[in-house]
């Protein structure tokens, strides 16, 4: 298969990627993925089968999710017939999803500021869309969105991705703002919500505003990861072309069902989120008395940090040969050059941590 005829039978752009890897480290504490450090309750394994039994998994799932969406849009309170969502198995298939339907046979543009989730990059690469990439402050990351409408007038990009906040960087990239950048722009504008539960700043009601305005939100970061629900929700016109192209059963019939039970225990879910905030602002500080290093301000439930003169890669090999596993984002970017990226953990976990970077850097 490995030969040159074979070989030119594909897009050159496709042979030359590489595979988007996690890591595969032995680790005791897992730092490195934004998941939420505890499980939620413990149910017998006996419930759970009869809980899979009753959900007939000898039939296929519900192509629309109906009962899913019905509640999600009820909880966001959108009763508009005009407004819809779509649901993805993680929010990484809606991306996906989006890179498809505005590829255009090689004629689409894709707008990312930058450094941001890689995800962004890779498929609008896969799906041969052509990457337009906008820097970020060097010293803050912050995005500046005259500059940035200059940029999306000047390129006129059929679709932008923005996170806010941003992945790795933790900052919020658009407040308000992001109304400019809908009218500027002529295409789609996506702005991902991933990390919203941890500063309590959805925007999500300016799609009622903005026909090319997407929210995209996502389980994963509450406690969910597990589970890949991912949700997009805009305008009825813009959900109903994403629906014509996603696979037909691409929501498994027992993620609906645990999104169903997820969206229904509030309480549990905001205090956990709470605690995570609270753990964030401990090691904020904690991370700040340690002389040379650079600690960026998070809105999200991890936290960015610029190790200076030491070297990120010996902090993270040290800190792995403790057990604690962290992300290297340190070549992903020129402007992340010496950054880790650390997920706020439980709080025996970041005690741990503090503890033996101390060690380490002291
Ligand atoms: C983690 C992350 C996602 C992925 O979400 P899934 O629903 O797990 O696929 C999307 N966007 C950003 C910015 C993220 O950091």
């Amino acid at each position: 298969m490995n030969n040159k005829h074979f070989k030119q039978l594909i897009a050159p752009r496709l042979l030359e990627m590489e595979q988007y890897s996690t890591s595969a480290y032995q680790h005791s504490i897992k730092l490195d993925a934004m998941e939420m450090p505890d499980n939620l309750s413990e149910l017998t394994g006996a419930e759970i089968l009869n809980a899979l039994v009753e959900l007939k998994l000898n039939r296929y799932p519900d192509p629309n999710f109906l009962s899913l969406k019905k509640r999600l849009l009820k909880k966001k309170g959108f009763e508009s017939p005009n407004i819809d969502v779509v649901i993805g198995n993680g929010s990484d298939e809606l991306i996906q999803l989006l890179c498809l339907l505005m590829a255009n046979d090689g004629k689409g543009k894709l707008l990312i500021p930058s450094p941001t989730f890689s995800v962004y990059k890779i498929l609008g690469t896969i799906h041969g869309l052509q990457i337009l990439e906008h820097d970020l402050d060097k010293d803050t990351f912050a995005l500046d969105t005259s500059k940035f409408i200059q940029r999306i007038e000047a390129d006129e990009p059929s679709l932008i991705f923005i996170a806010s906040p941003n992945n790795p960087t933790g900052n919020q990239l658009v407040k308000l703002d992001i109304e400019d950048i809908c009218r500027a722009c002529k295409g789609l504008v996506v702005l991902d919500e991933a990390y919203y539960e941890f500063t309590d700043s959805s925007k999500l009601k300016l799609i009622e505003s903005f026909d090319n305005l997407l929210i995209m939100q996502t389980m994963s970061k509450t406690g969910f990861a597990g589970i890949r629900l991912g949700m997009l929700f805009g305008n009825r016109y813009a959900i109903s072309l994403i629906n014509k192209l996603r696979l037909p059963y691409n929501v498994n019939t027992v993620s609906q069902a645990a999104g169903i039970e997820i969206l229904s225990c509030k309480q549990a879910l905001s205090d956990r989120i709470d605690a995570v905030i609270q753990e964030r602002r401990y090691l904020t500080s904690q991370l700040s008395t340690f002389v040379g290093i650079k600690v960026y301000p998070s809105e999200a439930n991890f936290i960015l940090v610029d190790f200076g003169n030491y070297s990120a890669d010996l902090i993270f090999s040290r800190l792995l040969r403790a057990g604690i596993l962290v992300k290297n984002v340190s070549s992903q970017h020129q402007l992340l050059n010496g950054c880790l990226r650390i997920t706020v953990g439980s709080k025996e976990e970041n005690r741990k941590l503090i503890e033996t970077l101390a060690k380490i850097i002291l």
